[in-house]
């Protein structure tokens, strides 16, 4: 079994198997999940809930895995929005006229863009990972909320702390209210990088890269994604009482989520869903 914490449950809906987000979006009526490899039709590398376009799988069957999230969450295609990730920290303000893009075709996604906010009700806001870290933003406040899309390169970038900036001159959001959710991604057990990554990371947090990367060997460290992100939106003036931080490594669980690294980059994507 997964080691959950408390404010995430597991669901399987019609042999889907979902993470929902319950400490996010508790007692508004926002709902929030996160997907797992389970209960799709794709075959190897991709078995099988494969919801990403863009990685080789048949698109026929990233169809239908998607059309049985949708059904298994109660919502249409007709609502759902993506965006075309590309390790940056652009935050795109989503509205009723972009409801479908990106539903059905990686062409009609949005594109270049790694964070997906909102205040419009009804709408489906997603975002796709194996490894990289998703952040998802709830703020009851100003009834907004948001997507994030956060590997190394957007941790880096603070891409988080960016949708919250946006978000509060756009919607008025709250950062004292504002909850957050750091879901499934990979963690610091399984993720030692070279300078590559530790340079723009020390550039970004300073003399915090000692706290968030623990050295191995010349040159190297385990980096620790979900403690910077942490570190950005308290940075950006949420509570610390209100950032759960999943602490479920996608690439000690491959039987539960698809993992770029564990899986030496063939392997399919899992989906972060947001709905106000
Ligand atoms: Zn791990």
């Amino acid at each position: 079994m997964l080691p959950l914490p408390e404010g995430i449950s597991l669901q399987a809906v019609n042999g889907v198997s979902l993470l929902r987000f319950n400490s996010l979006t508790d007692g508004t009526g926002a709902r929030a999940w996160f997907t797992t490899r389970r209960g799709g039709v794709s075959v190897p590398p991709y078995a099988t809930l494969n919801v990403g376009f863009h990685v080789q799988d048949d698109p026929e069957a990233v169809r239908e895995n998607r059309s049985r999230v949708w059904s298994a969450l109660g919502v249409s295609g007709e609502q759902v929005v993506g965006a075309e990730q590309v390790h940056g920290k652009k935050v795109r303000l989503v509205a009723g006229q972009d409801a479908g893009c990106g539903a059905d075709d990686a062409a009609g996604a949005i594109p270049g863009t790694d964070a997906l906010v909102t205040q419009q009700a009804g709408l489906v806001l997603t975002a796709y990972y194996a490894d990289c870290v998703p952040i998802l933003l709830l703020d009851p406040t100003s009834q907004s909320g948001g997507v994030v899309h956060a590997g190394w390169k957007g941790t880096a970038l603070k891409a988080p702390a960016e949708a919250v900036r946006e978000m509060q001159s756009a919607y008025g959001l709250e950062p004292q209210t504002c909850r957050a959710v750091i879901g499934p991604s990979i963690g610091r057990c399984c993720y030692e990088v070279d300078d590559r990554v530790l340079v723009p990371m020390e550039e970004a947090f300073g003399s915090g890269l000692k706290d968030l990367a623990e050295g191995t060997t010349p040159g190297h460290a385990r980096l620790d994604l979900w403690k910077a992100n942490r570190t950005s939106l308290l940075e950006a003036g949420l509570r610390p009482e209100n950032i759960l931080v999943s602490g479920l490594c996608t690439a000690c669980h491959t039987d539960w989520f698809f993992s770029h690294r564990a899986e030496h980059g063939r392997t399919g994507r899992m989906m972060a869903v947001l709905t106000l």
